[in-house]
């Protein structure tokens, strides 16, 4: 049986992917900070699972790394653990530093001293898979899509701190030999999601009746990938990436921000129309942009498509309208985000 040493698997994405490789016979020693973005409650159908480790902790604590990697004796470390908001990384850059890119090099260290520790086949099977976004490459005109070689020219505090930990993770690799794996993911969305991001946020506040902010003129361009599709592309570079490499993944979905809140009004309407029988896209309002907001990411999906065979499985209007069909569906799991009782459950967790 493998074991997985994954960070931030309390959050988001993180979630989504110890739930999907718990089912798939994982052994998951997860170590998460338990920040606002951590949420046990995603984790509560592991609850007594012995597949599934919940450790709190930070990836900046090298001493606590350095435990759990010599008493687990992991084949890979998964690093999804960050701050993940761009407007949170506007009003306050200083833990986006700290966790992204001053835990990224702890968490580097641990690992380098973990490898080095190993012998033969287990030395060479050792992975350290980087999870980072695609806002690391700046932003686009009308034209154009990332490739894994277009530079780097982060243009936010967060992106500045993800391609931080990406050039950490590269040099750790060509300085030290680690066997490190980057991936550089468009926007996801799905089950989960906090809802300070884009499309849950706009389900809550739309079935709320509150005002629903659309940044600037809305036309800014996302590219939207479902979190299980991202999920299975990690498993997919883990399994058969070639070591030092980084691979762009999307979903080949690019839609502007109005678009998408247009589409979530309308399967809103379809499913639960509003009492007085209005549109909710009537509660659509524009507010000032995010100062240096990005105008377009697309990205080219190329490589990892012709070296891995992957590629997204869901188009983006099904797996909106799962999306929406599971917030209507896990109203509890939102209301207790909503209302912070989420926070409050830290039960079942190691140290
Ligand atoms: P998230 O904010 O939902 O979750 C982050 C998790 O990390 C939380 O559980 C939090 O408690 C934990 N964490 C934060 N600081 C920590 C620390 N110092 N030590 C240990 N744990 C800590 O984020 P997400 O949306 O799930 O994103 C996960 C990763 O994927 C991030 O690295 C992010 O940059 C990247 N990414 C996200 C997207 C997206 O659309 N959400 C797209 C591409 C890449």
């Amino acid at each position: 049986m493998q074991t997985w040493l994954v960070t931030g698997g309390a959050g988001f994405i993180g979630g989504n992917f110890v739930l999907d490789a718990v089912a798939s016979g994982i052994r998951v020693v997860n170590l998460d900070a338990l920040t606002y973005a951590g949420n046990l409650d995603t984790l509560s159908a592991l609850d007594g699972n012995p597949g599934h480790v919940f450790v709190q902790g930070d990836i900046g604590d090298r001493a606590l790394v350095a435990r759990l990697l010599a008493e687990h004796r992991p084949q890979a470390v998964v690093n999804f653990a960050a701050e993940s908001h761009v407007d949170r990384s506007i009003d306050g850059p200083a833990a986006f530093v700290q966790t992204n890119v001053v835990g990224t090099f702890n968490l580097l260290e641990a690992a380098r001293e973990y490898f080095r520790g190993l012998e033969g086949e287990a030395q060479a099977a050792f992975r350290f898979l980087h999870v980072s976004t695609d806002e690391v490459y700046g932003s686009l005109g009308d034209e154009g899509r990332f490739t894994e070689e277009t530079p780097y020219a982060p243009n936010s505090p967060y992106s500045a701190s993800k391609a931080a930990s990406d050039h950490l993770v590269r040099a750790y690799h060509h300085t030290y030999g680690l066997p490190v794996l980057t991936t550089n993911c468009s926007n996801n969305y799905g089950p989960f999601q906090f809802p300070e991001k884009l499309i849950p946020l706009v389900i809550l506040k739309a079935l709320a009746g509150d005002p629903l902010p659309v940044y600037g003129d809305g036309r800014n361009v996302r590219d939207w990938l479902f979190v299980k599709d991202h999920c299975a592309a990690i498993r997919r570079v883990l399994e058969a990436g070639r070591v030092g490499e980084t691979y762009n993944v999307g979903g080949d979905a690019e839609r502007r921000n109005i678009e998408v809140v247009k589409a979530i009004c309308a399967l809103l309407d379809q499913r639960r129309p509003r009492g007085d029988g209005r549109p909710r896209e009537s509660q659509i309002t524009f507010v000032r942009d995010r100062p240096g907001h990005d105008r377009r990411y697309a990205i080219d999906i190329g490589k990892i498509r012709s070296e891995l065979g992957w590629k997204p499985s869901v188009d983006f209007e099904q797996g909106l309208a799962a999306t929406v069909d599971w917030y209507l569906g896990n109203a509890g799991w939102a209301q207790r985000v909503l209302d912070g009782s989420y926070r409050l459950e830290r039960v079942g967790q190691e140290a």
